[in-house]
């Protein structure tokens, strides 16, 4: 798929690759892996995350660069039209938004500029997205393609979530531990003091394939609440405080103390879910999500 895609000069550039036509991704990557030689997962990864491979692209005339414009509500625009997908397309189209929510179409687009006319799509598939070529790639095509590459370059993820709090950050396991990416996540327990309301817990949720590394080390997936209380470094009393204002949101039915409004750490409180129990349900999950189980043949209990 890597070395599918010819490089227009300048993105090469971008990639540390002298500046003509001729290079694929497959030598931007061969590229990355010298360059990151002898550093760390996390060094790695990082590298990637900044790499024109994953770069947000707006939905654009894929000649001239035109932006189409994502807003919602959408006004009515005559250059732009919805088709079903052609034989071609259609396994590779997916449904999702653009100027709203949409099914698998396709968007066609005349471009008042040049004239010229595009075709683009929602999709999953890097065969499609890695186009260099002005493809649009927004924020749900730039994490499935990070998702994929992980896997390409033997790296292991995990994403965090906290409950109850509008954010997420991404962890990168180093051989030894899980190291969150962006250095200011180890002071996430201190946010709890910015008077926008609490969070409930924080969850570690493995990507796809990054559950177990071959010593079975590291579980991806886990409660990891009390760790990243342990991260913030704060004094005995701090910590105190930082347990308390964390309890009363997770007893409070209102969702009034929490800072989305939300009540999932209220929930697991009511259902008398534990740390342990929440850990054994989300490491039960990954091992069905990557057995490729469907919702529907999972065990009733
Ligand atoms: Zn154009």
């Amino acid at each position: 798929v890597l070395a599918s895609f010819q490089l227009p000069a300048a993105v090469a550039a971008q990639c540390g690759l002298p500046e003509h036509d001729g290079f694929t991704w497959l030598d931007a990557v061969q590229e990355l892996k010298k360059a990151s030689a002898g550093e760390t997962p996390v060094q790695l990864w990082q590298r990637v995350e900044n790499h024109p491979m994953v770069q947000y692209v707006p939905a654009q005339c894929q000649d001239c660069g035109r932006h189409i414009k994502d807003t919602y509500p959408a006004p009515e625009d005559p250059d732009l039209v919805e088709e079903e997908p052609t034989e071609e397309e259609r396994p590779f189209v997916r449904s999702g938004w653009f100027r709203g929510p949409r099914g698998p179409v396709v968007f066609v687009y005349r471009c008042p500029d040049c004239g010229q006319t595009t075709r683009w799509f929602r999709s999953l598939h890097p065969e499609v997205t890695l186009n260099p070529r002005r493809w649009g790639r927004l924020c749900g095509e730039q994490e499935d393609l990070k998702a994929w590459l992980a896997r390409y370059l033997g790296v292991r993820l995990r994403v965090c979530c906290p409950l109850d709090w509008d954010h997420v950050w991404t962890e990168v396991w180093d051989g030894i531990a899980w190291k969150p990416l962006d250095p200011n996540c180890l002071n996430f327990a201190r946010r709890l003091h910015e008077g926008i309301g609490s969070w409930t817990r924080v969850l570690a949720i493995g990507t796809p394939g990054s559950g177990k590394d071959a010593a079975d080390a590291g579980e991806a997936s886990e409660e990891v609440t009390e760790a990243y209380f342990a991260r913030a470094g704060g004094s005995p009393e701090e910590l105190r405080n930082w347990r308390a204002t964390v309890d009363a949101a997770r007893a409070d039915a209102s969702g009034a103390s929490t800072q989305s409004r939300t009540l999932c750490g209220h929930v697991l409180q009511v259902a008398r879910f534990d740390d342990l129990r929440i850990t054994q349900e989300l490491r039960s999950a990954q091992a069905d999500f990557d057995l490729g189980r469907e919702l529907c043949e999972l065990r009733q209990s």
